[in-house]
């Protein structure tokens, strides 16, 4: 293969068949109305090359694909190519991508292709010229076993931050989703519109059909699209329009008004454009976990911060905003409520009220509101006042978005944003069984 289509594909080539390349040339007769030119001609062996390349098929789940690897792991390591450690740190990079995302093994197959064919050539590449130029590079790397420096992390350049990161790859992933959605196939299309048809029923109750569409549904399905924090929201939104009007149903004023005013609100709060890196509570160690809040500047964990914002689904501003005024705490029910003001005017936070109740677990878990309130205040060292601001700094005053986001980012070891609470905070309560509607209400 090296020799005739792709000089980083080394794989044998089976001898061809007359018949075989007699019908390739037949087709390009067939759909060209004459044979090629001889100078553009392919010989048959570059044409069997290429078949083989085009139907060659991938893996098709992670299983074969890890079965795939072992043989592959087998031979890199009699060859001395990289290191076991390198090899299991990938592969458990894509592991945790599809068990992160168990739908989507096509697209993490496309990344670990994309990975290996594209961005280990460029690293490899690009810390040889380092070399040359005495340049830095990491310790152990030679020019003849460059997967190697693949576990080392924090070192440079771009690629290499990509295959040395959950993150990265994810990036990666989501920039090949945005390819393969950039042309509105149909497809894709028919999916929302199933999607946003279920979703109307169920807000339209059981059995219900939720055409023509009332107010109460519309309304309904935006702040469930809303909740969810998908970004697209109002495509769906728009689809469940178009579907109630090829249903041949009316669109009085009213209703009109409500679709532009939903989708106002859908818009309004888009979100970020990157997807909030998703710094999940139980990744955070034990010591630090167990630390008391008296150990921290602020005299609250850090690890306990960013849990506060997870279990209430609060981006930093909202997290920052917290009072010890807007917390009640229900000890009989062993419930916590929490109230924040919606905008400045609002200091008295009537606007929203969440409450959420203790996990009920025989040690409380790290996801448990009841857990982190107690931990708060017990914790709290006696020359803070339980006034104002919650997360505070050395000088008392309310945590700058800056700072607060340091906190989480060392509670987590991850490079957090300002999303990152909110958005662990939905898919963990989603794993513990959160039906939309109560997520929404809880993300309002
Ligand atoms: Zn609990």
């Amino acid at each position: 293969m090296a020799n005739l289509l792709d000089q980083t594909d080394d794989s044998e080539l089976m001898p061809l068949d007359v018949q075989t390349v007699h019908a390739w040339s037949q087709r390009y007769l067939q759909l060209m109305g004459d044979m090629p030119k001889e100078e553009e001609e392919p010989t048959d062996a570059q044409m069997a090359a290429l078949d083989k390349r085009v139907n060659q098929m991938g893996p098709q789940n992670f299983l074969q694909w890890q079965a795939s690897k072992k043989v592959f792991r087998v031979a890199a390591i009699s060859l001395d190519i990289c290191s076991l450690a390198s090899l299991m740190t990938y592969e458990k990079v894509i592991e945790r991508l599809t068990v992160q995302w168990p739908k989507n093994w096509n697209l993490i197959a496309h990344a670990d292709d994309k990975a290996r064919a594209e961005m280990l050539e460029r690293l490899r590449r690009n810390l040889v010229i380092y070399l040359k130029d005495g340049k830095r590079v990491p310790a152990d790397f030679k020019e003849d076993k460059p997967w190697s420096v693949w576990e080392q992390k924090g070192y440079m350049g771009a690629a290499y931050q990509i295959a040395s990161s959950t993150v990265g790859l994810v990036k990666a992933m989501s920039e090949l989703k945005g390819n393969f959605w950039a042309v509105p196939s149909r497809s894709s299309r028919e999916i929302k519109r199933n999607e946003v048809l279920k979703l109307a029923s169920m807000v339209a109750g059981h059995g219900r059909d939720p055409l023509p569409l009332s107010q109460e549904t519309v309304e309904g399905v935006a702040a469930c699209l809303k909740g969810s924090g998908m970004r697209s929201g109002d495509q769906y939104l728009n689809e469940l329009k178009l579907l109630h009007i090829e249903e041949g149903y009316d669109m009085p004023p009213w209703l009109v008004r409500t679709f532009t005013l939903c989708k106002k609100a859908l818009c309004r709060n888009k979100g970020p454009t990157k997807k909030a890196a998703e710094a999940k509570l139980e990744n955070i160690s034990d010591d630090l976990w167990q630390e008391k809040g008296s150990e921290f500047k602020g005299g609250i964990n850090f690890a306990v911060m960013y849990a506060w914002a997870c279990v209430w689904m609060l981006r930093e501003i909202k997290a920052g905003a917290c009072k010890w005024e807007h917390v009640r705490a229900d000890e009989q029910q062993k419930q916590i409520t929490l109230s924040i003001p919606m905008s400045k005017m609002d200091q008295m936070a009537t606007g929203v009220k969440r409450t959420l109740q203790c996990c009920g677990e025989v040690v409380c878990s790290r996801f448990c509101a009841w857990n982190l309130w107690s931990r708060m205040q017990k914790e709290l060292p006696s020359k803070f006042k339980k006034k104002g601001f919650v997360f505070i700094n050395e000088k008392m005053e309310r945590l700058s978005k800056s700072k607060m986001i340091e906190a989480w980012n060392s509670a987590t070891s991850c490079r957090v944003s300002g999303h990152s609470a909110r958005r662990s905070g939905a898919v963990e309560h989603v794993r513990r069984g959160m039906q939309i509607q109560e997520l929404a209400f809880l993300g309002r």
